[in-house]
């Protein structure tokens, strides 16, 4: 976290989860009445201290620091272009930090700094220059000594919301949250997505808002992952919450590709909604077929296979007197490597599943994503490998059935909504370098939050 009580800016972090980090102590020893706040997840290359944000920097008297979520495509131009050695800077927010530190010094930002439109001094000034130059997938938290800024990329890939402390006629405070359960547990109410290409400054008047990058490169692509598998099922994402949206998908899986079989079970926690739709629809009825341990983290960004399985192990684990002797439709959101589903169908015969039929809420993911989430290079993703009939081979099911992408989009039920779905299609919204099929990309530069 960074704080700030108007003067000075403290910044505390850590590797570890927030709790751990943020203890009652620490969190008494940071006052202040504006604040940024950063998770990050551990990638293949990319879990240290120096990854952990917010990036902090000074520059003359005044300081700022970053939180990004995404990750950015064009970084190696950037530090080219900024005159920047490789391995200078830690990560593409490193970066960001840096560029916006130049623009900060550049001859002349001090004085602009007293006309920004919005009111956001020098540190709005560096943004309006840094930010039309980037490229890929960006959410940011901003702050300087008196104001938070919130920034979303053109695209719009990961989601940004705005949120009011107070009632409407008297506000007490403003918060900017990547997913709108943030707002809930503070007693914030959620007031609109940021638009894609926004930049909100907000002080003790309010938030303010303009539009900053070319008009021509504003185009909608909220990540379609987050409503299949990322956001919380409790997030509201173009006006849709996350969990009808899986429940639905569930539906139209049942109507896609029904099958004959006793219960139908979710992998928890994602693919709990869609299994509860897909028994809605069916008419099977449904059941836990395995418990989870809600102390253990997401297994797919865990490194290396052997912790991956044994973190499946110690996540989930079969309830036997439910499953033993049925025919199961096993429901899940996706698949990535297929280790884990393939370990997950074993665990379900081994405790005494007479059939296994696998259903999947989303199609093939067969591209890796470069706009922050952290997937394997291609040659580890199952689907891009393998037809669906020898994926069904692999993990060893009685049958597989994926959805399709117009059942997803159909899923979300949001009309004229602008989605990515490169990892799904291959069609990327904005360039990568080097292309997607060669072997280098996808190994992840470290990444989203
Ligand atoms: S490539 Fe896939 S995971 Fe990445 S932003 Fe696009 S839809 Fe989301």
């Amino acid at each position: 976290m960074a704080v700030g009580d108007g003067e000075v800016i403290t910044v505390v972090k850590d590797m570890g989860l927030v709790t751990t980090v943020f203890d009652e102590r620490t969190l008494s020893c940071l006052p202040g009445h504006l604040a940024i706040g950063h998770t990050r997840y551990s990638t293949a290359g990319g879990s240290e201290w120096r990854h952990a944000q917010p990036v902090f920097r000074s520059v003359d008297e005044a300081s700022f620091a970053l939180g990004h979520n995404g990750n950015l495509t064009n970084t190696a131009e950037l530090a080219e272009r900024a005159g920047m050695l490789p391995g200078v800077v830690a990560t593409d927010s490193d970066l960001v930090a840096e560029l916006l530190a130049h623009a900060h010094t550049h001859e002349g930002a001090e004085a602009e700094g007293q006309k920004s439109p919005l009111g956001g001094g020098v540190l709005e000034v560096a943004l309006r220059r840094v930010l039309p130059s980037l490229e890929g997938g960006f959410s940011l938290v901003l702050m300087d000594a008196n104001r938070v800024f919130g920034v979303r990329d053109p695209h719009g890939f990961r989601p940004l919301c705005l949120g009011r402390l107070g009632p409407e006629d008297a506000p007490v405070g403003w918060v900017l949250a990547s997913e709108t359960p943030a707002l809930d547990v503070i007693g914030a109410n959620f007031v609109r997505e940021i638009e894609p290409g926004e930049l909100v400054v907000i002080d003790e008047s309010g938030p303010r808002s303009a539009f900053v990058f070319p008009e021509t490169t504003i185009q909608p692509h909220l990540c379609i992952f987050e409503f299949v598998y990322f956001a919380r099922p409790d997030s509201q994402l173009y006006g849709r919450e996350v969990h009808g949206a899986r429940r639905r998908m569930g539906e139209l899986l049942a109507t896609q590709a029904p099958v004959e079989a006793d219960m139908v079970m979710g992998v928890p926690d994602s693919g709990l909604p869609a299994a509860e739709g897909y028994a809605r629809q069916s008419g099977i009825p449904y059941g836990q077929g395995l418990v989870k341990n809600r102390y253990i983290g997401r297994t797919f960004i865990t490194p290396g296979q052997d912790a991956r399985d044994a973190g499946v192990r110690r996540k989930l684990n079969p309830l036997r007197e439910n499953i033993a002797g049925k025919r199961l439709v096993v429901v899940d959101d996706s698949i990535v490597r297929g280790t884990t589903p393939r370990l997950l169908v074993r665990m379900l015969r081994d405790a005494g599943a007479t059939e296994v039929h696998l259903r999947i809420s989303s199609p093939p993911f067969r591209w890796p994503c470069f706009y922050g989430i952290d997937t394997p290079t291609r040659s580890e993703l199952l689907a891009a490998q393998r037809s669906v009939d020898e994926i069904k081979d692999f993990l060893e099911v009685d049958s597989l059935e994926y959805l399709t992408l117009e059942n997803l989009v159909k899923a979300i039920d949001a009309p004229g909504a602008g989605f990515c779905s490169a990892c799904l299609t291959g069609n990327y919204p904005v360039a990568v370098h080097p292309t997607p099929d060669t072997e280098e990309v996808g190994t992840a530069v470290p990444a989203r939050a």
